[in-house]
């Protein structure tokens, strides 16, 4: 049998390397959060949890907290909806690749828009997410972190190098 290339990532770690990156564009500095909607192995739609268009980021200006939460931001969940439905995409049947577990708003509107499956590797606090999403039959996969490097090396994977020798 053939060994597992070593940095090779699975498609689930791949969708969730992909929402750890979308996370890096948040601009709330109490959370940040990263969404990627996949269906059949295809990316639809992504987000992170920031202001709205034109408005002051809280990294900038301060959050704006109401109980406890800061409410400036929409949630990378949402601004993942926001983004398919802005360029009239149906993410009805999708998978969910998410950094942390939904709050309980941001499951029931996943779960309104149609989505089969959530996977996560971290939990959100105080969240009513899980129970909502096991009502809706929707799949709930935790997996680990996956590594957090990117493993790109410009001289052995490009022809960079060669090109360079040639000349
Ligand atoms: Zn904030
Ligand atoms: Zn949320």
């Amino acid at each position: 049998m053939a060994k597992k290339k070593k940095n090779r990532p699975t498609w689930d770690e791949y969708f969730l390397k992909l929402a750890m990156l979308a996370s890096e564009r948040a601009t709330c500095p109490r959370m940040h959060v990263g969404c990627v909607l996949v269906k059949n192995k295809f990316v639809l739609a992504t987000g992170y949890n920031g202001s709205l268009p034109g408005q002051p980021h809280c990294d900038d200006v301060g959050c704006l907290i109401v109980n406890n939460h800061c409410v400036r931001t929409n949630h990378a969940e949402i601004n993942a909806l926001v983004q398919a439905t802005t360029h009239g995409v149906n993410i009805n049947g999708t998978n969910a690749y998410i950094t942390n577990m939904s709050c309980t708003n941001c499951a029931k509107a996943l779960i309104a828009a149609g989505i089969k499956r959530v996977v996560v590797f971290s939990d959100y606090h105080e969240t009513l997410a899980t129970q909502f999403y096991i009502d809706a039959g929707v799949e709930i996969a935790k997996l680990n972190m996956p590594q957090k490097e990117i493993h790109y090396d410009l001289k052995n994977y490009s022809s960079a190098k060669k090109t360079k020798k040639s000349r």
